[in-house]
């Protein structure tokens, strides 16, 4: 099956600002993708131009293989079929919960009784039955958005945009209706398109995230490999905690690397595919939790880095313990689970793995 919604080359510019640069992406039919990236960098643009709202000034976009936008033409919103949700809940205070969710149909000019079983059924689905008769203002925030999400699924979209549609939410219900969007989107197998500021959202739901900063996509990728393996220290900070040492690059072997810190430790890390050379400057990348404190296993080989605990603080599941690595002047991160095992002030020693630790060029 061919893809189903294909970005081409797709540029925005607002005056001087060139919000969208050259983009190229395709997504598959029934795939979740989440845009994530920092404030500006070009994600709602980008969804404002997938939904029509916005003209491109260079590139396609292509849907079913139908070109849809390019910089002559642009399809009307309403001729897309896409349906989209947005982070104000956009639901319509005069209008009962039916009306809002009946509204997109009505303007299609279907018959009643299809309109009403679709209605129906849409509320069904999102758990609203009993509310069909409620004003928004009678609602609470999340039922607002399920009326929101109906409302953007009532029409059969081919495409789910969705721009931060959690944000007014409070955390709990955040976690809540993101599980219930992800459900809702694999069980009717529709393409979706999702914004988000939220690392955390951005892993819970998408099949993949496509990391955006300055109108450009840094990486895209599955959640645990960008997780894994980002390309860059702004990805991996983007996409989770990380901590990052400053190294240049002392040996390049078979299967490792092997480079030295500023207070001249060595550290190895695993081989990856980035072609080093004796003298490259670069950073090792390491994640809190392969920060290792216990539970060594004499077989294999670590890295291994003395520290003082600076601070810690203790979260429930996790102990942060920030440290300060001996002759390296910045905190550094560890992970750890409870019980709380090192007071600040001492002294610990952390091990980790050559395969946990990820050489980047910035
Ligand atoms: P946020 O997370 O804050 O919503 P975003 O990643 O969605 O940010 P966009 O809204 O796409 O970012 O904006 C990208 C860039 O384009 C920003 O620099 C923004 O100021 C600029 N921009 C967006 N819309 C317009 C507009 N209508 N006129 C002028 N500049 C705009």
């Amino acid at each position: 099956m061919g893809d189903k919604l294909i970005l081409r080359d797709l540029v925005k510019q607002f005056g001087a600002v060139t919000a969208v640069d050259h983009i190229n992406l395709s997504i598959a039919p029934g795939k979740l993708f989440s845009f994530l990236g920092p404030s500006g960098c070009g994600k709602t643009t980008t969804l404002r131009m997938i939904a029509g709202l916005e003209t491109p000034d260079g590139g396609e976009i292509v849907v079913d293989g139908a070109v849809l936008s390019d910089k002559k033409h642009v399809t009307l919103p309403e001729k897309r079929n896409m349906g989209m949700m947005f982070q104000s809940y956009a639901v319509w205070p005069h209008m009962t919960v039916f009306d809002n969710v009946a509204y997109g149909l009505k303007l299609k000019k279907i018959n009643r009784s299809d309109m009403q079983k679709k209605v129906n059924e849409t509320l069904d689905l999102v758990g609203l039955s009993q509310y069909a008769e409620r004003f928004p203002t009678q609602l609470s925030g999340g039922q607002q958005q399920r009326v929101a999400l109906a409302r953007a699924l009532a029409n059969e979209p081919a495409i789910l945009l969705l721009d931060e549609p959690l944000c007014n939410l409070d955390a709990k219900l955040r976690e809540n209706m993101r599980f219930e969007i992800r459900n809702l989107q694999q069980r009717l197998g529709i393409t979706a398109v999702y914004v988000t500021h939220s690392q955390d959202e951005a892993l819970a739901v998408s099949d993949e995230i496509v990391i955006m900063r300055d109108g450009k996509i840094l990486q895209q990728g599955a959640p645990e490999s960008i997780y894994a393996n980002p390309n860059s220290s702004f990805v991996a900070d983007f996409i989770g905690l990380i901590n990052q040492l400053d190294a240049q690059v002392v040996s390049v072997e078979q299967s490792k690397t092997l480079v030295k810190l500023g207070n001249g430790q060595t550290l190895i890390a695993a081989k990856d595919d980035k072609q080093w050379k004796v003298g490259d400057h670069c950073k090792l990348l390491i994640r809190p939790e392969n920060l290792m404190i216990d539970a060594w296993d004499q077989s294999k080989t670590y890295n291994s880095l003395d520290a003082q605990v600076e601070r810690v603080s203790f979260t429930g599941s996790i102990v942060n313990y920030f440290l300060l690595f001996d002759g390296l002047d910045v905190s550094y991160r560890m992970q750890a689970t409870p019980p709380v095992r090192f007071a600040q002030g001492q002294r610990m020693t952390c091990k980790f793995t050559p395969e946990s630790c990820i050489l980047t060029r910035d």
